[in-house]
């Protein structure tokens, strides 16, 4: 019975009905997932009760199969028992139940939160195959999605399992750049080791997809990427999972096959040098059939992290970011899909729009264009405020104002507030993207001339926002600032005057005094200065002044009013803002 049935499989497919198997698999099949969907609805319309078994209808693929894939949720831990058979078909196509192989237990291979999968090699090649459930378990399968197929890669998922069983690590592509923007590796979702072997190392364009699916599995986008994979190798459809990189419902973003190996999620001849990022779940239109039900609605997480993960493989390998070089599944020729679905779609213009990793716009500022007189040795807060627009957040510590003519070295107008002398501010908490930052500091000239100080912004170790690529402006020069340091040198208020202290050579010398040659030290005690106070002392107008005071024990309160008044060294810093 069984050879008689086969002969009839194989005569189809002599007389051309068949295209061969070569075609039928491969880089030419588009879906991970079997389209095929007998949810819990579908089976009470379509399946029939026979002997305590809910049996499905034949599944009759155009090129028959040789193995019977199943992925299903379920709604409890139970076990549940799946059976599977495959059929002959006649001459005329048609499957014939009475040619039905014996029903066998398909085998669970695969088990995260509500996701099953199983599998059975028939052991011949039919043309049709059924599958059926206990009737009690029916009620707890919840999704049931199946297909009998030709494996293209028949052994990738048992290698693959037992490779991850004795604990082999299933390698990862992801360079720094990627774990910067927050990319998790594979082993964040507990990938099984590739079977893949063919390489990649020229990516000049993208394919933007979607699953297709559920968003998570045990209520995790990791889970879902792990049984996409374990579905893809376990079907023997693929050797991983198809896709390069992965984009969660949450904005998380994912390895999926990596960026080195040759990617297997776009038909049409369309696998060369095609880097492929996937988005988790199904972004068809509520019209449309989606496992699991309606389409999901796209979020701004999901996109805002979307692009800058595009925009930094843009990036990281030169990847002309239009809608010629990045296009969506349907778009690549050959390829009859309606991925990534009707709502993402459309939307595939905000991946391909630049985002850098550091920008910012400036929204405010403290001074005008007209130079700021402050008194030397004095100090003059000023602040900006510019806008996060770029793709990550400014860190305390990490993201700077800086001098930039030039950069990296120290700037004429340092003080002790800076944090060095040539990183004037960050900012005082975390500004996320769209979020406004602020910087404050001080400008504190040390001699009398004009000094024209340029700043910039910095991201520590990493770029300045002015440079491409991972920077995207302002330029070094967003914000500049003249200052006229007015008055002669009173010395320090931190130290009482020392080395730095310009000299008087007319000055009188105490001889017995080594500690004050200038006869100006720093412990006048409020007497007055021989020769007067500096110039411009008297002309301090503390009203309406953006003031505060030099580092020192007793910068705040009473405390630096003290100071002032009997040091006349230790001025707060303070003058008239102009402008
Ligand atoms: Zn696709």
């Amino acid at each position: 019975m069984m050879n008689r049935g086969l002969g009839i499989v194989l005569t189809v497919a002599v007389a051309g009905l068949v295209p061969s198997m070569a075609l039928a698999h491969g880089d030419e099949h588009l879906h991970v997932l079997p389209e095929r969907n007998d949810d819990a609805a579908t089976r009470a319309v379509s399946w029939q009760d026979v002997d305590g078994w809910r049996i499905s209808p034949p599944e009759q693929p155009l090129h028959g199969g040789t193995r019977v894939s199943a992925i299903f949720s379920v709604g409890d831990s139970r076990a549940v028992t799946l059976e599977t058979r495959g059929l002959l078909a006649d001459g005329s196509g048609s499957c014939i139940e009475d040619t039905a192989g014996p029903w066998m237990p398909m085998e669970e291979t695969f088990a995260r939160g509500e996701v099953r999968i199983a599998v059975l090699d028939l052991g011949d090649r039919f043309a049709c195959a059924q599958i059926r459930l206990r009737g009690s378990d029916d009620a707890i399968v919840e999704e049931l999605q199946w297909e009998l197929l030709v494996p293209r890669y028949p052994d990738a998922g048992t290698r693959s399992r037992e490779m991850a069983a004795v604990g082999q690590p299933s390698l990862t592509s992801i360079g720094p750049e990627l774990v910067r923007i927050g990319v998790k590796t594979r082993d964040d979702w507990g990938a099984r080791p590739t079977q893949c072997t063919a390489v990649e190392d020229n990516w000049y364009r993208m394919a933007i997809h979607h699953t297709a699916g559920p968003t998570t599995a045990g209520g995790t986008v990791a889970g879902r990427i792990a049984s996409t994979q374990a579905y893809a190798m376990d079907s023997g459809g693929w050797c991983d999972i198809p896709y390069q990189m992965m984009v969660g419902y949450d904005g998380s973003l994912w390895e999926g096959r990596g960026l080195i190996l040759r990617s297997g999620a776009t038909g049409g001849g369309n696998n060369d040098g095609n880097l492929a990022v996937s988005f988790v779940g199904c972004f068809h239109s509520p019209d449309s059939a989606c496992v699991g039900g309606q389409g999901h609605p796209v979020g701004d997480a999901m996109m805002f992290h979307a692009q800058l993960m595009i925009q930094t493989l843009v990036r990281l390998y030169d990847i002309p970011s239009n809608s010629e070089s990045i296009r969506g599944h349907q778009d690549w020729p050959g390829n009859s899909t309606a991925c990534p679905g009707s709502l993402l779609h459309p939307r595939l213009g905000e991946l391909r729009a630049d985002l850098a990793w550091f920008s910012g716009e400036e929204t405010a500022r403290s001074w005008g264009d007209d130079p700021i007189d402050v008194p030397v040795g004095g100090a003059h807060e000023l602040w900006i405020e510019l806008e996060n627009t770029g793709g990550l957040t400014w860190e305390p510590g990490a993201t700077f104002l800086a001098p930039t003519n030039p950069r990296d070295v120290d700037s004429p107008l340092h003080n002790a507030s800076w944090h060095s002398p040539i990183r004037a501010a960050t900012v005082q908490s975390a500004v996320g993207p769209g979020e406004v930052g602020r910087f404050v500091f001080d400008v504190s000239p040390s001699t009398n001339e004009q000094i024209v100080q340029a700043f910039g912004l910095v991201d520590e170790g990493v770029t300045w926002f002015a440079d491409a690529p991972w920077g995207g402006g302002p330029s070094d020069d967003v914000a500049v600032v003249s200052v006229v340091g007015s008055g002669e040198s009173p010395g320090s208020g931190d130290d009482g005057g020392g080395g730095e202290d310009p000299v008087d050579p007319d000055a009188p010398v105490d001889p017995n005094d080594p500690n004050d040659p200038s006869g100006s030290g720093g412990d006048s005690g409020g007497a007055p200065v021989e020769g007067g106070l500096p110039p411009g002392y008297g002309e301090e107008d503390l009203g309406g002044c953006s003031c505060s005071m030099p580092a020192s024990p007793l910068s705040f309160g009473a405390g630096w009013l003290l100071l002032l008044l009997t040091r006349r060294r230790a001025r707060p810093r303070c003058s008239r803002v102009r402008g």
